[in-house]
């Protein structure tokens, strides 16, 4: 059963001629227990899409959707109080280099203990002492760190730290954006696996956002790449990311040639010539078609409509390649 549910949302920022559709038509689900990686180069609306999510868009912008909806709430119509009631207690976010949003004056237990007596205000002292100290050994930070302040710890122990904050008030749902950006490969890969084993361990639903496909590989049951506002391409990870994978659109394929895939014995990398269409100005037909090497003639007039990849249950493109009935 979806726990989140997105039907055609749309998210623009400004008005006018300068308005731009940052989010176009996107439908997504995330069942409870499951992580769904969200994919797709810097720019393309990952992170308003989270944003959205959360009622969290800046002034100025503006979203529309024929369901947003979470655990049956539609989030569209919810109150500021609607609002703190889910945020972390249902609904929590471990936002983009959120390991520096740590107050550099207050000790790490006092931030994380912060955030659960907001939820829980009679909370006792020395039971939420008790919950910090759970709540770091869960993310593999000894209890007695709980007094250290944010420059005492390694960047891979603020992000630790932010996972477990994101914890604090076991939400149903975790919202991560670019989790491991900006930490080294051997802490990237410490995160990665501390993310999977929490998942499996709570039965966490988790919406993971990363430009990075190998991140999302190792950690995704279902992946949805977007590009330009609009999801191209969603279906399970193993058959859109793995050695064996087939990924059904050019643009999922040009992404993952711009990581090395030592098992695929792939010894080179190359980049995406061009780059993504102006949003305010988007291009007709399909937005990737004049940077993509499978072009037709038809794709530079004609807007292509996401279809199920034959043969592949779940597994869908918007690609004129792709030939089937179309889906939404
Ligand atoms: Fe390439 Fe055409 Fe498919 Fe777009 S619709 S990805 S331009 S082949």
């Amino acid at each position: 059963m979806s726990l989140l549910t997105i039907r055609n949302l749309t998210v623009t920022y400004g008005t006018g001629e300068h308005a731009v559709r940052a989010v176009d038509g996107v439908d997504l689900d995330v069942s409870a227990g499951e992580v769904v990686g969200l994919a797709g180069e810097s720019g393309c609306g990952k992170s308003t899409l989270a944003l959205a999510v959360a009622r969290l868009l800046p002034r100025g912008a503006s979203a529309t959707a024929d369901e947003l909806s979470f655990d049956g709430t539609d989030l569209r119509a919810v109150d500021d109080a609607g609002l703190r009631a889910l945020r972390w207690r249902r609904l929590s976010l471990v936002f983009q280099g959120a390991m520096n949003g740590f107050n550099p004056v207050m000790t790490i237990g006092d931030q994380i203990g912060e955030a659960i007596r907001a939820h829980e205000p009679g909370a006792d002292r020395k039971a939420l002492r008790g919950r910090v100290d759970e709540l770091l050994v869960q993310v593999g930070i000894a209890a007695g760190r709980a007094a250290d302040y944010p420059h005492q710890l390694s960047g891979g122990m603020k992000q630790r730290a932010m996972i477990a904050m994101a914890l604090a008030c076991s939400p149903d749902l975790v919202i991560a954006d670019e989790p491991t950006t900006a930490l080294d490969v051997m802490t990237q890969a410490q995160i990665l696996d501390l993310i999977r084993r929490l998942a499996d361990e709570l039965g966490l639903a988790m919406l993971i956002i990363s430009h990075d496909l190998t991140v999302l590989a190792e950690l995704c049951d279902q992946v949805a790449v977007m590009y330009a506002g609009r999801i191209v391409e969603r279906g399970g990870a193993g058959a859109i990311l793995t050695t064996e994978a087939h990924p059904a659109h050019p643009y999922t394929r040009r992404l993952l040639d711009c990581y090395p895939r030592l098992d695929a014995g792939q010894a080179s990398i190359s980049g995406i010539p061009g780059s993504p269409p102006d949003l305010t100005h988007p291009p007709a037909g399909c937005r990737f078609h004049d940077r993509c090497p499978e072009s037709l003639p038809r794709c530079a007039s004609d807007d292509p409509a996401i279809r199920p990849v034959p043969g592949e249950s779940g597994h869908v493109a918007a690609c004129h390649l792709v030939v089937g009935e179309v889906a939404r």
